[in-house]
């Protein structure tokens, strides 16, 4: 909640993720996730780094998103990965987005707006199918008519089919055999395209977790998430490194009488005399109130207790050992072995996502190169 509250975002190692994820995948095209404000790294900025470091397209949740992207001067293919609203499909056309239909509903719409906005040009369509996830999604035996749907509007191109995937993250033989009957559903919708005389451009599934867990899935593009900001899913050997580092500075330093509480409801005291520095962010920036008591930031080389409960403005910590000033530079999560959004996810039985998507808007984004 103060100009000395920042998110960090290290550009480079956004590229080298880039690097070791295409490794892993050899040869397969690479779809950068960005919705969610690219998992809360900052949408544009991500934007136009991932095109400078050759992504074959973007994905976003949503047309706004899309629209955003593409104003801010963004060339590569832009697909929209979830169900949009009819509404919508002016937008789509005028932008010149890529959008994953699950039935027959928005093509009139497509083909009236193509002819409006792109003259000649062709909106490309991707067919998504249901294979499990029981999301959005044509079920595998519907989309060989809506295939044949898309090609016969005069304005489309059918540029591929993609699906998603359930399980692919968990461990066990449920999880596996789940993700296995996926793949073989698709692939039997990929064959009877083929065995139709339907061939298309672009096949993909994989997400994060079976970028690293299923070569089966990589077909011709793979869509990286949250590997792609550094925290694989399943364990790995990759060199994959998170590039978000939340940092704020102590603003005020204050001595505690043993038995003197501190924050909201008293929930705790202090044993002896002591401490506390006082970080000005909150819940309000993202730092759930699960935390309070709960979480260490990092002053100087050395590791100091959350006390009390965190407020919407401000985390205060105890300050027991070491030398610590006002304005000193302090880790709440990064590239850290012990504070990171990982190790924070557990702590409030979340998952890394969510950790990454709730850093709020008034915590500012510095990125570096
Ligand atoms: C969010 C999303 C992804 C990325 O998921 P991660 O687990 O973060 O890699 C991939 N595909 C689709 C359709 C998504 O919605």
């Amino acid at each position: 909640m103060s100009i000395y509250t920042i998110a960090e975002i290290d550009l480079s190692i956004l590229k080298n993720n880039m690097n070791v994820i295409s490794s892993i995948t050899h040869g397969a095209k690479l779809l950068n996730v960005l919705k969610a404000n690219a998992y809360g790294h900052g949408i544009i900025e991500i934007a136009k780094a991932s095109e400078k470091f050759k992504v074959d397209a973007i994905g976003v949740a949503t047309v706004e998103e899309g629209v955003k992207i593409r104003k801010s001067g963004i060339k590569v293919p832009i697909i929209v990965l979830f169900q949009h609203f009819k509404s919508e499909a002016e937008e789509v056309c005028k932008y010149n987005l890529t959008p994953i239909i699950s039935n027959d509903e928005c093509l009139p719409y497509y083909e009236k707006y193509m002819e409006r906005y792109r003259g000649s040009l062709k909106i490309h369509v991707y067919i998504k199918v249901d294979t499990g996830l029981n999301r959005m999604g044509a079920k595998p035996e519907e989309v060989l008519d809506l295939a044949k749907k898309v090609l016969s509007c005069k304005n489309l191109v059918l540029e591929g089919i993609n699906t998603h995937f359930a399980a692919a993250d968990m461990k066990d033989s449920a999880g596996k055999d789940f993700t296995r009957e996926q793949i073989k559903t698709f692939n039997e919708v990929i064959n009877n395209l083929k065995s139709n005389k339907i061939e298309v451009n672009t096949i993909h599934s994989a997400n994060s977790a079976a970028i690293l867990s299923y070569e089966e899935s990589f077909f011709d593009m793979v869509r990286a998430g949250i590997t792609l900001y550094g925290y694989p899913p399943v364990n790995t050997n990759a060199d994959i490194k998170p590039f978000m580092e939340v940092k704020s500075k102590v603003v005020l330093i204050k001595k505690l009488k043993k038995g003197e509480s501190v924050s909201y409801g008293m929930t705790w005291k202090a044993d002896k005399d002591t401490k506390i520095a006082l970080i000005p962010i909150g819940y309000a920036d993202g730092i759930s109130r699960k935390l309070s008591n709960n979480w260490e930031v990092k002053i100087n080389n050395k590791y100091y207790p959350v006390r009390g409960r965190i407020c919407m403005d401000l985390t205060i910590v105890e300050i027991f050992k070491g030398n610590v000033n006002v304005e000193d530079d302090v880790l709440i999560f990064g590239n850290d072995k012990k504070l990171n959004a990982e190790t924070m996810a557990k702590r409030i039985e979340t998952i890394p996502h969510e950790v990454l998507v709730r850093i709020g808007e008034r915590v500012r984004r510095v990125y570096k190169d």
